[in-house]
Order: structure tokens, then C-alpha cells, then sequence
């Protein structure tokens, strides 16, 4: 694979303790305050071998071999890590959105068949090597946006044979990916109309999902339009007797209780929070279950955005991701998402790239292999057209990074 140095770079390390010398490798999401420091070497390299990180340090490298890109004092910094999306699916939902333009309710055009409903009817005839393939040229422009680690779910397919479908469509998109691509299986999206018995039917199939896709998360989509609390709980319950990670979609648009479950039931994360009460933020903020902040979505549909800012300062760990999906939030960018946690969720620019790369690592389980510039880790960066970093989150609807680099190969390259 070869040898690459990035030189003369302020290199926002994402490791909080890189300043003092220190490269051993941190467990765990950051939390509260710990969110705003990002390790910054002013004026410093990283040096890259065999898609593996080699030295991240002050000054020049002590030798140069292999292709050299001079940063000239602009920021480099990891990869981001869009650790929320739905980008496996057939179909669009394009009609959907001039019927809504010209003034239809999202609810009326749900009762015709159509919103992700439309996406399930499409993914379920669609092939897994078709989707696998819409799937992959998805995540290339991603990777050309930054982004060197993804989540997909599924959950377009609520009957088993589908779910499995997608998982595997996933994975074959992800052995051809540049990206890290982790699945997760979101079996408790929706109730379809012809299968009311579903979300019990995904809780008995738990246990195959961990035996035939191990690592692979469970996620459930817990609101009056879908799951019950007690539904989530009983998928919930069988997860944790398989040791499988449990994610939740809750408080999007109604707070129902699904904050307090997810913790108890130890879940990783909880996802979009829009709606969560002062009491699941408290609760939040004294677990170890990180928030996931989906802000495009809220752009999409209009409403509140989620309280980035309480749940920071009362000391919770926060990730954004761009919930990326063909209804609700038709976007891949990243840095999108992170301007709107900053505009509208009362993030710092330091807090979003926490929330979009250490946190988001560890909100997915691969802490220990992407999310900060450290040797040993992956060779995954990306040198910013500035050369301070706040231009990230300041700045939407522009061009790509200058450079970017997956497992330690150049991807592109702009002068
Ligand atoms: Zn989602």
C-alpha cells in the first residue's frame, strides 16, 4: 500500500491528550466538558504506512519517504464517522416530495402507501447485489466527502427474509467500501399494516440475528407510529441475553418513555431526542448511553431540533450523524449535520467534531480503531481547505476536503 506523510498541518488529533505526550489509547465516549478538547498540534505531521497510522507529532518527520502532501499549516484531523444511516434501500421518494411541496400531509401520503412504506415495497423487490450496488456508489460519495466510517441499517424489509437481505446487501457493499462499514439491524422500524405481529416475530429472530451476523447491532424505531416501549423492551431483553448492542430510535416526535428503557436495558445509544423531556435528558446525562443528535431531519420536516446544549452541560456524551435516508433526511453530508448541531443544538464547533468522529467511533464500538490520529489506529484523514477548524461547521453546502484519506490511501486530490 505504501508510505504517506501529511507535513506542516495543524493536526487536530481528536485525542485529548496528545498534548501531553500521551498516545495510549483512550476507552469511551467523551462526556460533558471533556467534549471540547481536541489534542491540537499546531504545527505538526502524521505519517501513514500500509493503511496503518505510523507517528502523529510536532515538527517534521524524521524521514521522508513515499508520497508527501505539504498541508501548509491547514487542518488535518481524522476522518469523520457517520454513525447513523439508512442508506441501503431501492427506490426514491422523489413524487413524495412535490406532493408535500405542493401542500399534502406527510400523514395523508403515509395512509396512501406511500412514505417508508413506498421504500419498503421498493428494497423488498430489489435484489441483494442490486442493492449492495446502489448501496456502494452511496458510500463513495461519502468517502469523497470525508467520511471514513459508516453505519447502515436496515430496516426497509420488516420480515425476516428482507431484513437479512439488506444485511447481507451490506455487507457485500462493504467488502468493495474504502470505508469501515459497520451494519446494524434495524428489524423494529415500522410495523407493516399486513403483519401486526411483527416487532415480537424480529424479537424471537434476535437470536438468529446474532448467530448469523455477529457484531451486528439491533436497532427499533420506539413512537406512537411504531413501536411501543414494550415492544423495544422485548427486543431489548432478547439482546441483551445474546449480547447483542442495542440502538434506539426515540423521541423524535413524542416522548414516550423510550430514553429511560434504552438505559436501563443498557443501550448503547439513543437517537434523535428531539422530543426528550427534561427527565431523559437528566437521565441521559448520568448514563453511559450516548445521545445521537440526527439535526437534518429536523431541517427536513420542520420542528424543533434536539437540546445539544442541556445534554452537554449536564454531562451526557454526544454523537451527531446525518441520519441519512430517502424520506426524512435526503442528504450524505456530514459537515451539514455538524453546522446544524452547532446553529440549531447549541454545539461548539470543538463539541461537533467530537460528536462527529470520537464519540461517533465509540457510539458504533470502533473507538479502538478509528476516531482520533493515533498510531496504530487506521489511516484515515482529512486536510481541510482551512486552516482552522471552525470553517467546518461554520461553513454548508460546500466543496469537499481538500484531501482526503482512507486507510491510507489518497482518495482525491484538488490544488
Ligand atoms: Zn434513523
Amino acid at each position: 500500500m505504501g508510505t504517506l506523510s501529511i507535513i506542516n498541518a495543524r493536526v487536530v488529533t481528536m485525542n485529548a491528550r496528545a498534548h501531553n505526550g500521551n498516545t495510549a489509547a483512550q476507552i469511551g465516549a467523551r462526556h460533558g466538558a471533556a467534549m471540547s478538547d481536541l489534542g491540537v498540534i499546531e504545527n505538526g505531521h502524521v505519517c501513514m504506512r500500509d493503511g496503518v497510522i505510523t507517528s502523529v507529532a510536532p515538527g517534521q518527520p524524521a524521514s521522508l519517504v513515499g508520497e508527501v502532501i505539504d498541508a501548509g499549516g491547514r487542518v488535518c484531523m481524522p476522518a469523520l464517522i457517520d454513525c447513523h444511516t439508512h442508506l441501503c434501500f431501492a427506490g426514491n421518494r422523489w413524487s413524495e416530495w412535490e406532493q408535500l411541496r405542493a401542500g399534502e400531509s406527510y400523514e395523508s401520503i403515509l395512509a396512501a402507501g406511500g412514505g417508508i412504506m413506498s421504500t419498503v415495497r421498493a428494497t423488498k423487490q430489489a435484489t441483494v447485489t442490486a442493492l449492495a450496488q446502489e448501496l456502494g456508489d452511496r458510500l463513495r460519495a461519502l468517502a469523497n466527502l470525508g467520511v471514513g466510517s459508516v453505519e447502515v441499517k436496515s430496516g426497509y424489509g420488516l420480515d425476516w427474509q428482507s431484513e437479512m437481505k439488506m444485511l447481507n446487501a451490506i455487507g457485500e457493499a462493504a467488502k468493495n467500501s474504502p470505508q469501515l462499514v459497520v451494519a446494524t439491524c434495524l428489524g423494529g422500524h415500522a410495523i407493516p399494516a399486513d403483519n401486526t405481529a411483527w416487532p415480537e416475530q424480529f424479537a424471537a429472530h434476535v437470536a438468529d440475528l446474532a448467530r448469523q451476523f455477529p457484531g451486528v447491532a439491533v436497532d427499533a424505531f420506539c413512537e406512537r407510529s411504531a413501536l411501543s416501549v414494550q415492544q423495544c423492551r422485548e427486543i431489548f431483553a432478547q439482546a441483551k441475553k445474546f449480547n447483542v448492542t442495542r440502538r434506539l430510535h426515540t423521541d423524535q416526535f413524542n416522548s414516550m418513555g423510550g430514553v429511560a428503557m434504552a438505559i436501563e436495558c443498557g443501550a448503547t445509544t439513543v437517537d434523535h431526542l428531539e422530543a426528550a423531556d427534561e427527565n431523559s435528558i437528566t437521565a441521559l446525562a448520568q448514563s453511559k448511553t450516548i445521545a445521537v443528535l440526527l439535526p437534518c431531519s429536523v431541517y427536513a420536516l420542520g420542528g424543533a431540533y434536539a437540546r445539544g446544549r442541556s445534554m452537554i452541560d449536564q454531562g451526557a456524551a454526544v454523537a451527531v450523524a446525518s441520519n441519512a435516508n430517502p424520506g426524512s433526511a435526503p442528504t450524505i453530508d456530514m459537515r451539514f449535520a455538524m453546522h446544524l448541531a452547532v446553529r440549531h443544538c447549541g454545539l461548539s464547533t470543538n463539541e461537533a467534531l467530537t460528536a462527529a468522529t470520537w464519540n461517533a467511533a465509540c457510539a458504533l464500538g470502533i473507538e479502538t480503531k478509528v476516531g482520533s490520529l493515533q498510531v496504530g489506529k487506521r489511516a484515515d484523514a482529512i486536510v481541510l481547505e482551512e486552516r482552522d477548524e471552525r470553517a467546518l461547521t461554520h461553513g454548508f453546502a460546500g466543496p469537499p476536503p481538500r484531501h482526503v484519506v482512507l486507510a491510507g490511501k489518497l482518495m482525491s486530490y484538488r490544488h
